[in-house]
């Protein structure tokens, strides 16, 4: 396989682009080598620069669930473009977003549509304190929400000691308002409160982590959260850009049964165009400008174009429920194969998976929190995944990633070339 036009366009990047990506896990950096630049995909397929196909374990981080290029979007967004680009002024179809988004969604009452999944949670955190008139918000090792300032936050040394900046550029200031505690550890989540009484604001978390790879969480962790939250008068915040509209068509709170006070959305609702979207319970949203006095805006938000794909996608899983068991089959044959290849490669390796997300990782460990996730050997996953784009299937340049499953890959013949080269990948990684 030659990537001769990427490894140049690649050098070109560099000169002009900060580590020559738009966004740091592109850029390979966790696995080697370097990145393959895409020209275009369809279905389950990409093609790069070089001419390669690659069967897609990304689908943009997310979004493509109904694969590459789907002609229900496209015909959606073609409709849009002739009515112009953008208005800056309400639209019908914004209501019909948020009318949407409110019946599928169980928790949300109300919703604001913005631009990316990192301005739905720092607005959503924003609106908590608004709300809360407290200043205090707790987030989870390993949980990624976005690169607002307030997540940028690694632990400190002790359970109850404040968070530190994970970023240069991010102030001691903001890291004291932002406390952090291990995923699916509600003692120490317990302790965070008790230490800091009537000060919490909100507990933001993604009800099942993907972002240091999948990690579910344990059975009443989240039960126990609800009921802490309730107690104390702090707004439970799921994060679901990653699994909204992905885990269920109500996301990971219909699936897992816990309803928290705000949800903030991305990637799927917009059906690949940047999107992004919080809501809640109506008293909490009605603090929001100009309802109430807490301010977020947007130029774009709303935008005509991104709410026609965003429409077009949630409208379709609306009223497609065998696309949910599509995935699920699809998901649980392929990480069926995978486990049979470890088995008759003796290898002992964690697999992750609930409804079409899933992560191998390279421990023989069970893996339930960002510590666990560390023990897993990086540099057979690196070997892994090199083997695996050589094999022509693109995952995630990174362990602590999780896989996306898209409907385009309910082929079997697809299913059978991801099974025999996961075998030849596995084999090449020890
Ligand atoms: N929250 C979660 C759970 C995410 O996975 C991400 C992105 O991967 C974000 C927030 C940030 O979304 P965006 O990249 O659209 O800003």
């Amino acid at each position: 396989m030659q990537h001769t036009i990427s490894h140049e366009l690649f050098s070109k990047a560099q000169q002009v682009i900060p580590g020559g990506v738009n966004s740091p896990v592109r850029a390979f950096k966790a696995v080697g080598g370097n990145p393959v630049f895409i020209k275009s995909a369809k279905g389950a397929y990409l093609h790069d620069e070089d001419g390669n196909q690659y069967i897609e374990f990304i689908n943009s981080w997310g979004p493509m669930l109904l694969g590459h290029a789907n002609p229900v979007i496209e015909e959606a967004v073609r409709e849009a473009i002739s009515s112009s680009l953008s208005f800056g002024a309400p639209t019908r179809r914004e209501v019909e977003m948020a009318e949407l988004i409110i019946d599928m969604v169980p928790s949300v009452e109300k919703v604001r549509m913005v631009n990316s999944g990192t301005e739905a949670t720092m607005s959503a955190i924003r609106v908590a304190r608004g709300y809360t008139g407290r200043e205090k918000i707790i987030k989870f090792e390993g949980c990624y929400h976005g690169h607002g300032d307030s997540f940028l936050i690694a632990a400190g040394s002790g359970a109850v000691t404040l968070g530190v900046p994970d970023s240069p550029g991010v102030t001691k200031g903001v890291a004291n308002d932002t406390l952090t505690a291990p995923y699916n550890d509600l003692a120490a989540v317990q302790m965070l409160v008790a230490a800091n009484p009537n000060q919490i604001a909100a507990i933001i978390i993604e009800p099942v982590a993907g972002n240091m790879g999948l990690v579910l969480p344990k059975e009443g962790f989240l039960e126990g959260l609800r009921e802490l939250c309730t107690r104390e008068g702090i707004v439970l915040i799921f994060d679901e850009v990653m699994t909204g509209f992905r885990l269920a068509r109500g996301g990971a709170q219909e699936r897992l049964g816990v309803m928290p006070d705000m949800t903030t959305l991305g990637k799927i609702i917009g059906g690949g165009m940047p999107v992004g979207a919080y809501g809640g319970k109506r008293e909490i949203m009605d603090c929001v400008a100009p309802a109430g006095p807490v301010y977020q805006a947007g130029t774009l938000s709303g935008n005509p174009v991104a709410m026609a794909a965003g429409l077009a996608m949630l409208r379709y899983l609306n009223t497609h429920p065998e696309v949910y068991t599509l995935l699920e089959q699809t998901s649980q044959t392929i990480v069926n194969d995978i486990r049979a290849n470890c088995k008759a490669l003796d290898l002992n390796l964690t697999i992750n998976h609930i409804g079409s997300m899933f992560t191998v990782f390279f421990t023989d460990k069970p893996v339930v929190d960002f510590t666990t996730a560390k023990q897993s050997d990086l540099a057979a996953f690196g070997r892994y995944f090199q083997a695996m784009l050589h094999e022509g299937v693109y995952l995630a340049p990174s362990q602590f990633e999780s896989l996306f499953v898209s409907t385009a890959l309910a082929e079997p013949t697809l299913l059978q070339q991801v099974a025999q080269a996961n075998k030849k990948a596995l084999a090449a990684a020890f």
